[in-house]
């Protein structure tokens, strides 16, 4: 465990799944959070009521709304890009507009948040971005959106780590593969199908996944960035 006493984390998207799990983690390390959230209301009050975080309702789809949050914020230490949408399906049936929402949230609304923390964080501060194992390898149909979505991310956190690095400020991505969450539930429709690709016969838990973010975040991992962190039970092995 590390002491996040006196660090400041956001965690964009917070109320559920993955990212209420890291919330609960750096609020259990003694870090201040601040979170978002986009529909969760009831959700996120409960979070902020059990962990002393803090939510703040705003859309990452939203671009303005979104840089004025992370400026609101203050000065962050730790940023965490975590809220997602995943749109599967045929190509040449589903619809465009979920495609392009998809798109804001997962790739605008990254770059706009790591570019917005970052006029203000101090030396030796983290940005991490949740990506997924599928920006590495998509072995089903339907995914083609999703994936172009978290292959975007490594080439931002490549490209960011470069602007920033100077200033000690580490750009990460880390990738989960099936984690147990209402986007991919343990026991929904295409669990089976999903396990068949991993190594590990099982869907990884959000504190796993929340436990690299405390690493990335924590003194021992300052020497590493532009890197993608797969933690995805061998599903891309
Ligand atoms: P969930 O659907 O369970 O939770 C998504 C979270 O993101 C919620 O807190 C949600 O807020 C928030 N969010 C979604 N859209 C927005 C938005 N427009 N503005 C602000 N917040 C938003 O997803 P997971 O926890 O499963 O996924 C989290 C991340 O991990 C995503 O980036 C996803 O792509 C990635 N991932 C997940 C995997 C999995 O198997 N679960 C595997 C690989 C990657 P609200 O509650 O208000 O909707």
């Amino acid at each position: 465990m590390t002491d996040f006493h006196g660090k400041k984390v956001l965690v964009l998207g917070g109320s559920r799944g993955i990212g209420a799990a890291i919330v609960r983690r750096f609020a259990k390390d003694g870090a201040d959070v601040v979170f978002t959230y986009a529909g969760s209301k009831e959700a996120s009050e409960a979070l902020g009521k059990e962990t002393g975080a803090k939510p703040v309702q705003s859309d990452a789809a939203d671009r303005s709304a979104l840089i004025a949050t992370v400026s609101d914020a203050g000065p962050i230490d730790v940023l965490v890009v975590n809220a997602g949408t995943l749109a599967l399906g045929n190509p040449l049936e589903i619809d465009p507009d979920a495609i392009d929402r998809m798109i804001d949230v997962n790739v605008r609304a990254p770059y706009h948040a790591s570019v917005e923390a970052a006029r203000k964080m101090p030396e030796g501060g983290r940005i991490i971005i949740i990506g997924s194992v599928n920006g590495d390898r998509m072995p089903f149909a339907g995914g083609a959106a999703y994936a172009l979505t978290k292959s975007a991310v490594q080439g931002m956190a490549r490209g960011l780590a470069r602007d920033f690095g100077d200033r000690s400020i580490t750009v990460n991505v880390i990738q989960p593969g099936p984690t147990d969450t209402d986007m991919n539930p343990h026991d929904g429709p295409m669990s089976d199908y999903m396990r068949s690709f991993m190594a590990l016969k099982r869907h990884g838990k959000p504190e796993e996944i929340a436990g690299m973010a405390a690493y990335l975040a924590g003194p021992e991992a300052g020497f590493i960035t532009g890197a993608m962190h797969t933690i995805d039970g061998g599903f891309g092995a």
